[in-house]
């Protein structure tokens, strides 16, 4: 039988991987991962890990789960896929009804594409092609957040701000209206989530007086910044901006890709503030972590700007190959039939409490400068300095040291930057929420003795 060192020689030989420097890998062993069950990921040595952050945000109910498993191969011999121009299916149909059923009230329409980033850039192509179809010309840009992330592809790129995944390919991006976080990591001290979140709407308030004229949308994360290192904030920053983009003609998108399907507490972080955005951006949960699909929902009025007769040119000619995949749309709604059947938010609320239970003796450790949450994320800052949080310099690779000690302990963490955090599938148990709380703790330890 296959080892992990046989798996390891042969995927380095051909493999090229994903926001990886492939050199770190001659001293950075490669996972090689047989399979997966519930919580848990085993290797091809027969080693286990907790799989905490639900590899990179996706699954939601467990690896190899039995009923998404009887529904995908329901699905396989039916249909496997077909083309979604000119042509429907069951699944496609049915989810789409589910979605537009229990997402904020007013998002009607479905358009389907296969990742998240694709669903970035429907909604910002979408948006614009709206006000041109209204014949607003002048509206081309977009406002958006600092320190935020919508993805890897140019259009997405350039309306995130993540400056590691950005900087270097800043000459082929559009340029955008960068406005700072209302992220909570910068408040003063004992200042409260909501003061601050609602003091740093003053920039955007500045950003929709002066730029309305020329702004197509604002795209934002609604509560947390995700790949921008788990910064958090509070929702009232969403009702101001519903009510801004409103008074200014401006059309607000919520990319949910990371937070949406429960993380923040909530089926849908928005719910949170009351709002419904005018573009909504759903992947990664959208299958339990299955297969790629992503969703952009959005308002009536929106798709009427683009119905018209064919000579008119004003359709939403957009399309992907694998567009509404039956596949991945049958797995998208076995994880929602889970989500209703077994009272999934209700139960979470106890998870979360436990996690924030488990994660709250850190808060003394002399290098821990934060913990946050927002639900089912937990987030804990390493800092060099508690007194000013002074951040550890990025060369040091204080989360690498994490992500290696959680590894050889069986547990799956992925730093990202000095900040280790949790978001785990919500099959979790407390028992593995100990397990994961003590191994970052460890590796928190670990990472900060040295320096
Ligand atoms: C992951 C992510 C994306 C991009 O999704 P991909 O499927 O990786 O292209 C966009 N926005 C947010 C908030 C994300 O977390």
């Amino acid at each position: 039988m296959s080892t992990n060192s046989d798996f390891v020689r042969r995927d380095l030989a051909v493999l090229w991987h994903p926001c990886t420097q492939m050199k770190d890998h001659e001293w950075l062993p490669l996972v090689p991962i047989r399979r997966g069950r519930g919580a848990w990921l085993e290797d091809f040595d027969g080693k286990k890990y907790l799989d905490a952050i639900s590899s990179w945000w996706v699954n939601l109910f467990g690896h190899a789960n039995p009923r998404i498993n009887a529904a995908l191969a329901r699905q396989m011999d039916e249909l496997e896929h077909v083309i979604l121009a000119g042509f429907s299916h069951e699944a496609v149909v049915a989810l789409s009804e589910r979605l537009v059923a229990i997402t904020p009230v007013g998002l009607t329409r479905c358009f389907y594409a296969d990742n998240g980033s694709s669903a970035v850039e429907v909604a910002v192509k979408m948006s614009f092609h709206y006000w041109r179809n209204r014949g607003q010309n002048r509206k081309a840009r977009f406002i958006t957040l600092t320190n935020s992330y919508h993805g890897e592809t140019l259009g997405a790129l350039a309306v995130g701000n993540v400056a590691l995944y950005k900087e270097t390919y800043a000459p082929l991006l559009m340029e955008v209206i960068s406005v700072p976080s209302p992220d909570c990591h910068g408040r003063e001290t004992g200042e409260s989530w909501e003061s601050h979140t609602c003091k740093m709407f003053a920039h955007m308030q500045r950003a929709l007086e002066q730029h309305h004229e020329e702004t197509c949308a604002v795209i934002l994360e609604p509560l947390v910044q995700c790949a921008g290192n788990m910064r958090m904030y509070h929702p009232s920053y969403l009702k101001l901006l519903r009510e801004a983009c409103d008074r200014y003609g401006v059309h607000l998108i919520a990319d949910e890709i990371a937070v949406g399907f429960g993380r923040t507490g909530t089926l849908f972080a928005c719910e949170q503030a009351g709002i419904t955005p005018d573009f909504l951006l759903l992947s990664k949960g959208l299958t339990g972590g299955y297969l790629p699909l992503s969703v952009v929902l959005t308002r009536d009025d929106i798709y009427q700007a683009f119905y018209d007769d064919y000579s008119k040119l004003t359709a939403f000619l957009h399309s992907h190959s694998y567009t509404g995949n039956a596949l991945g749309c049958r797995a998208a709604l076995a994880t929602l039939e889970i989500f209703a059947a077994d009272n999934v938010i209700e139960k979470n609320r106890m998870l979360a409490e436990h996690m924030r239970k488990a994660a709250a003796p850190l808060a003394d450790h002399p290098h821990v400068g934060e913990i946050r949450q927002h639900g089912m994320i937990l987030a804990m800052e390493m800092v060099k300095h508690k007194k000013n949080r002074e951040p550890y310099p990025w060369q040091e690779r204080r989360g690498l040291t994490v992500y290696q000690h959680a590894l050889k302990r069986g547990v799956l963490l992925r730093p990202v930057g000095n900040v280790v955090y949790f978001m785990p599938p919500y099959v979790i148990t407390p028992e593995e929420i100990d397990l994961m709380a003590r191994v970052a703790a460890e590796g928190i330890e670990v990472a900060t003795r040295a320096g």
